[in-house]
């Protein structure tokens, strides 16, 4: 059985990351979306909210499942035996950023192959932070997240 891991913080999920797992839930037998615990990040949603909002919005995915670690994405792509890392690229930012990261994975954890899906055109300029940041000022943020956890994101910032 091939198993995949899809990591990020999610805070919060966004269409860009959705499309990302849409797209790898077809590609893999199994594809688990962790939410990283980032004590360093000061996030908008907690890590339960955030698994709360993932399962939401993959409850069409029949194999597709929600968890959260801390530490190294290599240890726990090991302890739940995936075998791949999935990742996406919006641009040449992402591509420096995420390289990097592939090669420090595989020098921690030599099971573990990274594959990247390219972001969808309509997804290029999304992010977690952008949605943030049009959300705190009351603007439009249907074309970024996901319907279902819209309601949440607005209840945060009314507050
Ligand atoms: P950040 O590093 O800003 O916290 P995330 O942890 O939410 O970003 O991102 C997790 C993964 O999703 C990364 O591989 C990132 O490149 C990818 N990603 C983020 N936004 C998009 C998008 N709009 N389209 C496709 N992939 C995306």
């Amino acid at each position: 059985m091939k198993k995949a891991i899809y990591a990020g913080s999610f805070d919060p999920v966004t269409l860009g990351h959705l499309d990302i797992i849409e797209r790898a839930s077809r590609l893999f037998d199994c594809l688990v979306v962790a939410v990283l615990e980032n004590p360093n990040k000061n996030s908008l949603f907690t890590v339960e909210e955030r698994k709360h909002h993932l399962e939401l919005v993959t409850k069409h995915l029949e194999n597709v499942e929600v968890a959260s670690f801390r530490g190294l994405l290599a240890d726990f792509a090991g302890a739940i035996g995936a075998d791949v890392a999935v990742r996406g690229l919006r641009n040449a930012v992402d591509f420096a950023a995420e390289y990097q990261m592939y090669l420090i994975n595989r020098k921690l954890g030599k099971e573990i192959e990274t594959i990247f899906l390219a972001a969808d055109e309509e997804h290029l300029a999304l992010s977690s932070t952008n949605a943030k940041e049009v959300a705190v000022f009351g603007g439009n943020i249907d074309f970024m997240v996901p319907q279902e956890i819209k309601p949440y994101i607005i209840e945060k910032y009314q507050k």
